[in-house]
């Protein structure tokens, strides 16, 4: 599209909205083989379900001039500290001995990469895993260590086991059957991608994991690459839903991966979450969600079954975004 034709098409689009897109164009990476990027529409952000709050906070720095980094970690920060959301942060459902424990982490456009794991303790599990990216020599600190290094860095002692939740767990503890549930309350973890103004992308991701864990299990979230990877020069994607899965196909960077190879965010989670069935021919009994942005600014999500969604802040307004499943299309087919 030339450049006055794709202008006028914005201004249009985003009449009464909050920026106007901004046009970048490059050639095709010789060396990463990337995709030519010809419109960029930016900044935008996206996020794993309807979390509008974070979403929002997010879209308030990056429309202000701030970095990706700095919109992914406030973003997510709001889930965070948010105490009726029982699978972020404080008031995140327990492990099965009643301890909270909390797996984050966050990656930039340079690559570079932090993450926390099986942390108690602390309210900001995403900011830890800023610090030791920006702090250490490591890129994960995992139990006492992670706490202490929080600590070390000014956080201070919260207690994440809120009233509510230690009451669940303890109806719980009556029958203590540990299974995976689908689309927990419409929300769980939240992955977090953003663009800024300039172009670069940055990803967090957030969780107390699965409730009722056993005690020392993590799963994909706060692994780079599982639950989270950013390349700067093709784009991000993130995931939630039963970490296990996400693991064994390395998801998120599986994904990155496809739209390096010149598919679309839509393609490639589509077949993140193929190649995932394809190990679990028949399996019904875990969702997984995954959303992705590439370098132009185009975004996609999939899942296992139906329910899951994605929040979507662009210059052209924000959305809540329903997103296509492998059952739903299995049946439709
Ligand atoms: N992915 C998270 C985990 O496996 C949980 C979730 O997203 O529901 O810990």
């Amino acid at each position: 599209m030339q450049r006055r034709k794709f202008l006028k098409k914005s201004s249009l689009t985003t009449a009464g909205l909050l920026s106007a897109p901004i046009l970048a164009s490059c050639k095709t990476d010789p060396e990463t083989g990337a995709a030519p990027v010809t419109e960029t529409i930016k900044p935008v952000v996206i996020c794993t379900w309807n979390f509008s709050n974070a979403s929002a906070k997010a879209w308030e720095v990056l429309d202000q001039g701030g970095n990706a980094l700095d919109a992914v970690e406030e973003g997510v920060k709001v889930e965070e500290a948010d105490v009726n959301n029982r699978t972020v942060g404080v008031g995140g459902r327990p492990d099965r001995e009643g301890r909270v424990t909390l797996d984050a982490c966050i990656m930039d456009k340079d690559s570079n990469c932090g993450a926390v794991l099986c942390m108690e303790n602390i309210a900001h599990p995403v900011s830890v895993a800023r610090k030791v990216m920006e702090e250490t020599p490591h890129v994960m600190l995992a139990g006492l260590g992670a706490e202490l290094f929080a600590y070390q860095q000014g956080f201070e002692k919260t207690n994440l086991l809120t009233e509510q939740s230690l009451k669940k767990w303890e109806e719980w503890k009556k029958t203590s059957k540990y299974e995976t549930i689908i689309n927990i309350e419409n929300h769980d973890t939240i992955g977090m991608l953003a663009i800024d103004k300039n172009g670069d992308i940055a990803g967090a991701c957030t969780t107390s994991g699965m409730g009722y864990k056993m005690a020392g299990r993590v799963g994909d979230s706060p692994i780079i690459g599982a639950g989270l990877f950013v390349d700067n020069e093709v784009g991000g994607a993130t995931a939630t839903g039963v970490g296990e899965e996400v693991v064994r196909t390395v998801g998120s960077f599986l994904i990155v991966e496809l739209m390096r190879q010149g598919k679309s965010p839509q393609e490639a989670c589509e077949e993140g979450v193929k190649r995932i069935m394809k190990k679990n021919e028949g399996r019904k009994d875990f969702q997984i969600g995954f959303i992705a942005v590439n370098k132009q600014g185009e975004t996609g999500g999939y899942c296992v079954h139906p329910g899951f969604t994605y929040r979507e802040y662009s210059p052209n307004g924000h959305e809540n975004k329903v997103v296509n499943s492998f059952y739903e299309k299995k049946q439709g087919d």
